[in-house]
């Protein structure tokens, strides 16, 4: 059973070298009386938070990355072995597996099961069918409370969650900006995903200035994917009564000490609503989503951008290029494709 081990606790940025690939031995069998499930994996998902659990942590409530063990994310699999009566050999599920090619699932709860059709990618549930595109949709639809003709801001615009929030803001009539960190990005923001402008970051020195050259009228909405000096910029172009979103703030990850945000006074000034959300409290609404989204990629109103690593072996650069913007769109590693 080849996995992806975690070596020890991160400071700073995560390195490749914090991952080793290894290989050790598996019962593909469920023991006698357990309820636990035995799963292939297929694809697994890159995601911001596993940053958090690089971490060493004295917090009861916090989980971190076991030194020596493998990593564990999002993913999708399929089942080799069962003791859950909910699931039988054979079915697709998704949820948290291990980095490797076969895990035990102990916790049947944090898998679901797939009811695939064979007209979208498997790995869409690592993505837009999956825990990005429920945070995309609870996140703009509940959170930000949009309004046709309203003013959308997305920061890390082109990535797993960004690029669908854009796209939702465009089927609701709004004017959606979104900011990228590389030139391609750019273009693929208002070429491929339907943007009305977007921006490259790393080239605004300004970026108070960017946004007023934007945004001439303000933002009503900010989707907030990397907080630090961008939303200390973005507080002073808030329009009255906007809405700030705060889904991430990659920006922080990494840093020992966290950017101090000035502006903050604005919140008062503008009446702005700022409001952190976490997407496991959408789970429930999981189906609903399904409703929504399914259709919309079938009448191809929208797009998803994956960026695929082939096996476990580059499981540890795409994991850490999340990082440095390495990733154009949703980064998925593909295991065994079934
Ligand atoms: P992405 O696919 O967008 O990948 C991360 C991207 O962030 C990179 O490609 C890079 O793009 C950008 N980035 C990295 N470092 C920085 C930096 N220092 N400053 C600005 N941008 C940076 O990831 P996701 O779409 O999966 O996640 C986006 C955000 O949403 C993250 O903050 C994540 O933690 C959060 N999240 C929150 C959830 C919730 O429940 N609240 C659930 C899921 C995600 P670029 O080239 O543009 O720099």
């Amino acid at each position: 059973n080849k996995q992806v081990i975690f070596k020890q606790f991160v400071e700073g940025f995560p390195k490749e070298s914090d991952m080793a690939v290894k290989t050790s031995s598996i019962s593909l069998k469920v023991e006698e009386g357990s309820n636990a499930v035995v799963v292939k994996n297929l694809y697994l998902s890159c995601d911001p938070r596993m940053r958090f659990r690089m971490k060493h942590s004295k917090d009861p409530g916090f989980v971190s990355f076991q030194p020596s063990s493998p990593l564990e994310g999002f993913g999708v699999a399929k089942v080799v072995d069962s003791g859950y009566p909910e699931f039988k050999k054979g079915d697709l599920v998704w949820g948290t597996v291990g980095w490797e090619e076969y895990s035990v699932i102990k916790n049947p709860e944090s898998i679901f099961k797939i009811h695939h059709t064979d007209d979208v990618p498997l790995s869409y549930y690592t993505g837009i069918l999956g825990m990005p595109g429920l945070t995309a949709w609870a996140g703009f639809y509940e959170v930000c409370a949009p309004k046709e003709g309203e003013y959308v801001y997305i920061s890390a615009a082109s990535g797993a969650v960004g690029q669908l929030v854009g796209q939702f803001a465009k089927l609701m009539g709004c004017y959606v900006v979104g900011s990228a960190g590389s030139k391609e990005k750019v273009e693929i923001l208002k070429n491929k995903l339907g943007f009305d402008d977007a921006f490259n970051y790393k080239e605004e020195h300004d970026l108070d200035a960017a946004l007023k050259r934007c945004f001439p009228e303000g933002i009503d909405i900010y989707f907030d994917n990397v907080g630090g000096r961008m939303l200390d910029a973005v507080l002073l172009n808030m329009r009255v009564q906007g809405r700030i979103a705060v889904c991430g703030m990659i920006s922080q990850y990494n840093l020992g000490q966290p950017e101090g945000v000035c502006n903050l006074m604005n919140i008062v000034y503008k009446r702005i609503h700022m409001i952190g959300f976490i997407v496991f409290d959408y789970f429930p609404q999981y189906s609903k989503f399904l409703e929504v989204v399914l259709p919309l990629i079938r009448e191809e109103k929208i797009v998803y951008l994956e960026d695929i690593a082939e096996g476990l072996e580059n499981a540890p650069a795409a994991l850490v290029g999340l990082f440095n913007g390495r990733n154009i769109g949703k980064q998925v590693v593909v295991v065994a494709r079934e």
